[in-house]
């Protein structure tokens, strides 16, 4: 496994390949991460002397909404018979480390930590058992949700969109499987959200069938699968962060727009 970081340093933005606690520079087959890579030199300084980007700008972010059984109880909604998709649109994605920003006059803004999957070439009506071949990796989103806007409303264009609501990162874990990972949200240094994908409704695979039955999917596209119970109010002055198993952390702090 892996570690894709997209990271700044003096100006440059480029990707960098963390094997076994060493950060190389991606050498890139096609010019992107996607056509494949090799490890070159090290990065000077390592992780702490760069600057962590979005592993990617996804062209779209297609999220899936009640995928824990026990979220779906906690927002007193009953288990959807098939996922239920939404976008989030690409200019929500902010950085590991850059602030959300909560909007005037929305009320209550919530956390939602996710595992999301990136996708690695391009995918038409792939079969479930196929699925893994379309996946770089994982990594951490949180799907940040105004949630008044969003119990008004039968549809989640608007709470989900704002811009700063689509943090991901730190990385891309390649790799990926369908063992169960351990999905925790955190607000301040105490625990929020618990869970692992064992607990999804609608596992990875089934969602890469079902969602590219309707549309295709390229390279770089994030797949983002749902959130665990737990998810609460995020206010001005916090810190929160999205923990996945194998992928590391994803924090950003909270600010007033
Ligand atoms: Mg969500």
């Amino acid at each position: 496994m892996d570690r894709i970081y997209r990271v700044m340093q003096d100006g440059e933005t480029f990707y960098a390949v963390e094997q076994g606690g060493d950060l190389r520079r991606a050498v890139l087959r096609d010019g992107e991460i996607f056509g494949g890579y090799s490890p070159g030199a090290a990065v000077r300084g390592g992780l702490g002397a760069v600057k962590v980007l979005s592993p990617v700008r996804p062209r779209k972010i297609v999220c899936v909404g009640l995928n824990y059984k026990d979220h779906a109880a906690e927002v007193g909604k009953k288990l959807p018979p098939e996922p239920l998709l939404f976008f989030k649109p690409s200019t929500a994605v902010i950085d590991p480390g850059d602030p959300i920003t909560l909007p005037p006059a929305v009320g209550r803004v919530d956390h939602e930590a996710e595992l999301a999957v990136v996708i690695s070439r391009r995918a038409h009506r792939v079969p479930g058992a196929k699925a893994l071949d379309y996946i770089l990796g994982a990594t951490c989103l949180n799907d940040v949700t105004a949630r008044d806007m969003q119990n008004k409303e039968t549809q989640y264009t608007r709470c989900k969109s704002f811009d700063t609501f689509a943090p991901i990162g730190p990385c891309i874990a390649t790799g990926f499987d369908l063992t169960p990972r351990a999905v925790e949200g955190w607000v301040n240094g105490g625990r929020r959200q618990a869970s692992t994908t064992a607990q999804l409704i609608f596992p990875i695979d089934h969602l890469v069938e079902y969602i590219t039955f309707v549309m295709t999917l390229e390279p770089g596209d994030v797949i983002s699968t749902g959130t665990p119970s737990g998810v609460g109010p995020l206010r001005a002055g916090d810190v929160v962060t999205v923990k996945v198993e194998g992928v590391g952390e994803l924090a950003n702090p909270v600010r007033d727009e």
